[in-house]
């Protein structure tokens, strides 16, 4: 038997210093990323060691909406020079096996994406169109797959994010707001797609999924059981919660430590 552990990083599993919360102390910390010789992400110490340990059973995969280059500056959450096997970053458009992306999942994902005419030259106008406020302040594409808006919260009429979110999705793009970060995903570019195609791969036969945000929820949905942090935007959501999706009791970087406790709880089940 075997189980995949397919889970988000950033605000689930791993920390900056504005995300973790207040109930951790300082020795308690490990680094997870450096960025331009600064520490940026953590875990702490007891999650670290419960992902570094998980049982033989059990398959880790990172489904993360970083980029490839993103990704692999994280490398606090293995042990020794061997990352996962499998790794999905850009939110599903892109697999990694063994560092290297599969060409022939993201050149399904492409054709989807162009022939629902969900690329982001069709994106750009409306985006201008909509979003000329001056809360925008500046407007990144990963790896031509995705957009995404860094804001001013402050200045952000969050009224309207409903509005927003309802105008994007009627031309095939999914809306997610993360701290400063208002992604704009093509709807075909899914966590789930992307961890179906690895359950296949590795044949695993039950999956524990793991995410904060609104682009994690069909992941969770797709999974055997789903875990929400409850400091995230999913867990904030009014969109009603299927069963088999549990909300942590902690907050922050201490949600990280339940989430990783919850599935040595069932692991364990599975090495037997
Ligand atoms: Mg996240």
């Amino acid at each position: 038997m075997k189980l995949l552990f397919a889970s988000d990083l950033d605000q689930t599993l791993i920390y900056s210093r504005r995300s973790m919360g207040s109930e951790v102390e300082e020795d308690e910390l490990k680094e997870v990323e450096r960025v331009e010789g600064k520490p940026q992400s953590f875990m702490t110490e007891k999650s670290q060691a419960a992902l570094w340990s998980l049982g033989e059973s059990t398959v880790f995969l990172p489904v993360t909406t970083r980029t490839q280059a993103q990704y692999e500056r994280v490398t606090g959450i293995y042990e020794g020079e061997e990352p996962p096997q499998f790794a999905v970053t850009s939110n599903g458009a892109v697999i990694l096996e063994n560092g290297v992306p599969i060409r022939e999942w993201s050149d399904r994902i492409r054709k989807q994406c162009v022939s629902r005419k969900t690329i982001i030259q069709e994106l750009m106008p409306e985006v201008e169109r909509h979003f000329s406020e001056d809360w925008v302040l500046r407007v990144r594409e990963a790896d031509d797959w995705f957009v995404y808006l860094i804001i001013d919260r402050e200045r952000f009429p969050e009224e309207n994010l409903g509005f927003y979110t309802e105008t994007f999705r009627k031309i095939g793009w999914e809306m997610s707001l993360q701290g400063r970060k208002l992604y704009l995903m093509p709807e075909s570019i899914t966590k789930a797609g992307a961890m179906e195609y690895v359950k296949e791969r590795i044949q695993a036969d039950y999956v524990i999924a793991a995410g904060d945000s609104l682009l994690d929820r069909c992941l969770l949905e797709s999974a055997d059981v789903g875990i929400l942090p409850a400091h995230g935007e999913a867990a904030r959501s009014d969109i009603p919660m299927p069963e088999h999706i549990e909300i942590t009791e902690k907050q922050g970087i201490k949600a990280g430590e339940e989430i990783l406790e919850r599935l040595a709880e069932v692991s364990c089940q599975f090495d037997k």
